[in-house]
């Protein structure tokens, strides 16, 4: 029960706190960009007009994506005037030297005002991240770009008949003199034909034969074509597209990481993206659950406010106890990543007395024939347990609405409508089940390993549904 009640406090600055004690100015900066970014958000009702903009949507005229003005506006001011992504450079290229840590509560923040927004204006963040990893010279106008606004991101990766088997892609680029030339079909492309500087995977083909992949940076819109943009239920204001490379020549420097190595070394690299999904998870949860509580306390029936009915009570009941449990995912995960790159102080994790030394499993020595440490265990944990868990609270918030809970205007509609997409995009829920089982054998290789999901209290109905479907997530080791 102590477990419990630590559990339900649960603040993510005691994760900063204790795991950043040393960096206190970088936490007080943090705050302030929070503050700011509520400022922007707020004085442009984002909340009200984001069913404006969901009624409006994206649309493609005479080959050109156009997003509302208003949209627009305030993307501008986020990611020009505030200069989000710059943040995120590391401090000896101009930036702040945020990592997934600091990036968490901004997503967070972002995603309970709207989603299109947080995917439009941190869409350069998980790109620079990838760039400064495989860094050379010839990536800096894109990085620079990205830190001050003028550049906005994009991922081309999946194709029709290549989904969650990425292996399957079709694409292909092929050296001619200093430059490769890309060909392909990619669908589903979030911010495609608006975001101007992208990543595309592809085979290599040498000499007609395909010698692995490969992923290149790709800037300016040159011989891309906008074919169609997907019409969705949810976030409808982010251009969902189907792109056409055809003869798209790039400098041959612009191969990132090793020539066909793309599948297997560079898309591993991506996990910040995952981890900001079960962010965007905990940021919709919050708000419906705000949304839900204030209905619930000013709609009346049977001469009572609803949410003096027992049933009523429950689900927001419900809704609240599942907040800090996504932040512990969250958190968690990005923390394991931040140990993973930025080889983080190596204290105990003090989080509801969890004790649990995340630095030594996640740097643990691998066994012999395993290509991976355990970092993708716990992003994938946080992608599967928030995307799916926020989903379920959509269907409890939306149902305390009653009839309104149906009508697409409402936010509570609308948000649970955008939630839909998270536990399918950046690797569906049954991908990254897979991924956590497939830890399993290095879990298995640690001496007393201590598992942190094993100090989250009680179970609620969610876990229960989880665990029928996805039986190995709570796994007890
Ligand atoms: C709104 C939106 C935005 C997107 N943005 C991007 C983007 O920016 N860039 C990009 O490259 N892609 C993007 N995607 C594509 C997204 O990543 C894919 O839709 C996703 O990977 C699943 O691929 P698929 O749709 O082809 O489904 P499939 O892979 O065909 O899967 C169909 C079903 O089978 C299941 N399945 C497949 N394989 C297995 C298995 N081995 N075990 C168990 N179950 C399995 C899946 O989980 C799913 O339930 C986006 C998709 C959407 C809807």
């Amino acid at each position: 029960m102590e477990n419990e009640t630590q559990f339900s406090n649960f603040d993510f600055f005691d994760i900063f706190t204790s795991v950043l004690k040393h960096d206190t100015d970088k936490i007080n900066l943090l705050n302030d960009v929070l503050t700011t970014l509520k400022e922007v958000l707020d004085r442009n009702n984002v909340q009200e007009r984001s069913l404006e903009w969901d009624e409006i949507g994206a649309k493609l005229i005479n080959g050109k994506v156009i997003l509302p003005d208003t949209f627009e506006n305030v993307l501008r001011e986020l990611v020009v005037d505030n200069q989000l992504a710059l943040l995120f450079l590391p401090e000896d290229m101009g930036g702040y030297g945020f990592t997934n840590l600091f990036a968490g509560p901004i997503i967070d923040l972002i995603s309970q005002y709207d989603f299109s927004l947080r995917i439009a204006s941190m869409s350069g963040i998980g790109i620079s991240n990838l760039l400064l990893k495989y860094y050379k010279e010839p990536f800096d106008n894109a990085l620079q770009g990205f830190a001050d606004g003028s550049r906005i991101g994009y991922v081309a990766f999946t194709e029709p008949q290549a989904g969650s088997n990425l292996k399957n892609i079709k694409s292909t680029s092929e050296l001619d003199g200093d430059e490769y030339i890309l060909n392909g079909t990619k669908i589903y492309i979030s911010n495609g034909g608006y975001g101007n500087t992208g990543l595309f995977l592809c085979n290599n083909l040498v000499n007609g034969k395909v010698e692995g992949t490969n992923v290149f940076l790709v800037e300016g819109n040159e011989n891309i074509t906008t074919l169609r943009l997907e019409k969705k239920s949810g976030i409808r204001v982010n251009p969902t597209a189907q792109l056409l490379f055809d003869n798209v020549r790039v400098p041959k420097e612009n191969l990132i990481g090793e020539i066909g190595q793309g599948y297997n070394k560079v898309l591993e690299r991506l996990q910040g993206m995952r981890i900001a999904v079960a962010f965007q998870s905990s940021g919709a949860t919050k708000r419906v659950y705000q949304l839900a509580k204030n209905y619930a306390e000013t709609r009346e029936q049977f001469g009572k406010t609803i949410g003096s009915f027992n049933d009523v009570s429950r689900k927001l009941d419900s809704i609240k106890s599942q907040i800090s449990r996504l932040e512990y995912y969250a958190y968690l995960s990005a923390y394991a990543l931040d140990i993973s790159n930025y080889n983080l102080p190596t204290d105990n994790l003090n989080l509801s007395k969890v004790p649990v030394n995340l630095t030594n499993i996640v740097n643990q020595s691998v066994p012999a024939g395993i290509d991976h440490n355990l970092t993708p265990y716990f992003v994938s944990n946080a992608k599967l347990y928030c995307s799916e868990t926020c989903n379920s609270l959509m269907y409890d918030a939306c149902q305390i609405f009653g009839g309104l809970g149906f009508i697409s205007e409402t936010e509570v509609n609308k948000i649970a409508r955008d939630s839909r997409v998270l536990s399918i995009y950046d690797g569906t829920s049954e991908i990254h089940h897979w991924i956590i089982n497939r830890s399993q054998k290095i879990i298995e290789s640690i001496d007393k390993f201590v598992n942190p999901y094993n100090f989250i209290p009680n179970q609620t109905v969610y876990d229960k549904m989880l665990e029928l479907k996805f039986p190995g997530i709570f796994n007890k080791i």
